[in-house]
This record gives structure tokens, sequence and C-alpha cells, in this order.
């Protein structure tokens, strides 16, 4: 078996705060916890969870768009956190981000023609004439006129301004691309459209993904893997239809509920969970989960489950989990 592109140990983010008024406090914010995870080559992996729950400071320590205070990210081999300006500049043509809002990442007054050629020019990949050769290219390869570039971001539709988005991360042939609530803000009809266009260029380009979403049934939809994550921390991981099986994590039993459909056109995720996600800040003792798990005992309102592999593919933190009998207590 091959190496993992990715490869995340014990990865902490924390963040420094001021709180409160007239007189603040500087709170910190545990918004990543020691999570750990792998990434193979052309496979899509999924991060999910509720708002708040850290998926996407994930993806942004990963690209060292924040930085993360501990824990190591290995992507082909090379140290990411260790990487000089001059590396992480390398390292960026190959990892790529997808934003939720791609309109907030467009300059107004650039021609998307333009705003797309930039990273070829920037990186001193191509010359003028055929970087605009490449975008037109670029632009029909994900379902948009060819002479689209000679418009401006707002004469785009939502959707329309999605696939500018992708563009702009293929731009550079990317091996692995973070796709952050990608179709989130979209109608449920164009959620589906850009969900195929994705998987098309995951298959076409070899591609390997992060995706991240609050939505189970995208995420079941488009990826292999997946990672439960819950207040900072991963609870559970392992492949998707033996999660989506078996799920061993109350929690994770508690998101498939709410999203029992793979068709993310059918229903929206989360109409049935009970409860709010405690605050980072100042995280629930022992086992965050328990102030919303009907299965807690004293043992979870002290102690911090450890992480239990199950297997090669599986994990789960869970206080409740037998691995002598490989069970946890249904719900
Ligand atoms: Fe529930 Fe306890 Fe498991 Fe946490 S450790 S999910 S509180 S059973």
């Amino acid at each position: 078996m091959s190496d993992p592109l990715l490869r995340v140990r014990d990865l902490r983010t924390h963040f420094r705060v001021k709180r409160g008024f007239p007189n603040p406090e500087t709170v910190t914010v545990r918004a990543l916890d020691e999570i750990s995870f792998e990434v193979k080559r052309g496979e899509a992996f999924g991060l999910v969870g509720e708002s708040g729950c850290g998926k996407s400071t994930a993806g942004r320590s990963i690209l060292r768009l924040v930085e993360p205070d501990s824990g190591s990210i290995e992507f082909d081999g090379e140290d990411v956190l260790r990487a000089d300006k001059a590396r992480m500049r390398a390292l960026r043509r190959r990892l790529q981000i997808i934003f939720q809002d791609p309109y907030s990442s467009l300059n107004p007054r650039m021609r998307i023609g333009t705003a797309l050629a930039e990273p070829l020019l920037v990186h001193g990949i191509m010359g003028k004439a055929e970087a605009a050769e490449r975008v037109r290219d670029l632009l029909v390869e994900v379902g948009l006129p060819r002479d689209a570039g000679i418009r401006f971001p707002h004469e785009f539709s939502g959707g329309q301004r999605q696939r500018l988005g992708i563009a702009r991360a293929l731009t550079l042939n990317p091996e692995l691309i973070i796709a952050d609530e990608p179709v989130s803000a979209l109608d449920v009809s164009i959620q589906s459209q850009i969900l195929m266009l994705l998987r098309n260029l995951q298959e076409t380009h070899d591609l390997s993904f992060i995706f991240i979403s609050h939505d189970l049934g995208v995420v079941r939809y488009f990826c292999q893997v997946m990672a439960v994550m819950y207040l900072g921390r991963i609870v559970e991981k392992g492949p998707i239809p033996r999660i989506f099986d078996e799920p061993l994590h109350p929690y994770t039993v508690m998101l498939r509920d709410a999203s029992p459909v793979p068709d993310p056109t059918a229903r929206k995720a989360f109409e049935r969970i009970e409860g709010e996600v405690p605050s980072a800040i100042n995280p629930p003792s022992g086992c965050h989960f328990h102030p919303r798990c009907k299965h807690a005992t004293e043992l979870c309102r002290k102690v911090y489950p450890k992480w239990m592999e199950v297997d090669a593919q599986r994990g789960v933190a869970c206080h409740l989990y037998d691995p002598a009998s490989g069970m946890s207590p249904k719900p």
C-alpha cells in the first residue's frame, strides 16, 4: 500500500482572544485539540461536525493560514510546519483550498480571466498568452463558457461562482484540495451539480480531497473515509460504509440519524440533533460530549476517553466502546 499523501499528527491550534467589557480578559479558544488522520492519494476524506467543532480550523491549519501550536503535518514526506517561506510557496502550489463563499476571495474589480491567470504568472509557470489559454481551458473544464474570463465576479450566479472557486483551485494542478463547506451556501439542485463536478475532477486529475462539511449526506455521497469532530477533537474515524452501518460513537449515531439518506437533495442534516455544542473556551469536563450523551456515566463526566484503534482503518474515543466485543452500546 502506498504511503499517505498527507499525514496529520496531534495537531493543536488554540486561539488567544480578548473577551469582556470594559475590562477584557484574554481567554483561550481550544479550536483544535490534537487531531490525527491521514489522506491517501486519490482519496476524499470527510471532516464532519456541527458548527464550531474545529473542522475549518483543521483545514486552515494544514495550509498554515492559521499557525498551529503543536503537532505535525507531513505532505508527501515533507514537514509542512518546518517549511520556510519559499518551501511553503512551493507547497501551496500542490495544496489548494475551495471556500464556502468564493465571492469573498475574488477581487470584485478584477476580470475573472485576470484573477485566474494571476497564480500562473506569479509562480512564473507560463507567459501571458499561454496562461490566458490555460484559463479558457479551465473555465470549460468547470462547466463555464470559454469566454467567461472577460466578465467580473458579480456577473456570475452563486453556483457559477463556486465553479470559479474550483477553477482557481485547479489552476496550479494541485494534488490535494481542501474543500471547506463548498456546497452549503447553494440551493440543493446546484449542490448536486457541483458535487458531480468535483467527483469528475477527482477522477480525471487523481485528486485527493479533505472535504469539510456539516452535512453527512453530502459527505456520504462524496467521500470514502471520514472523521467525526466534536469540540476540537476527532471522536470517530473510518471508512464511510462502516461508519454509517455501525457507528461506534453516540455523537456519530446522532449525526447519522439526523441525516439518514445519502442523497444530499433529500433533506438537511441536523434537523433532529438535540442540544447545543458547548463553548470551546470552557469545554465540559471529561468527555466533552457528556452533557448531550444519554449513555454518560460518572467516568464520562470526569475523564476524557482514550483514542482506541478498532483496527487499521477505524478508531473511536468513547468509554463505552468495548474492544473485546468491538461494540458500543446501541442508542
Ligand atoms: Fe457518551 Fe461517555 Fe462515550 Fe462520551 S465517553 S460519548 S459521554 S458514553
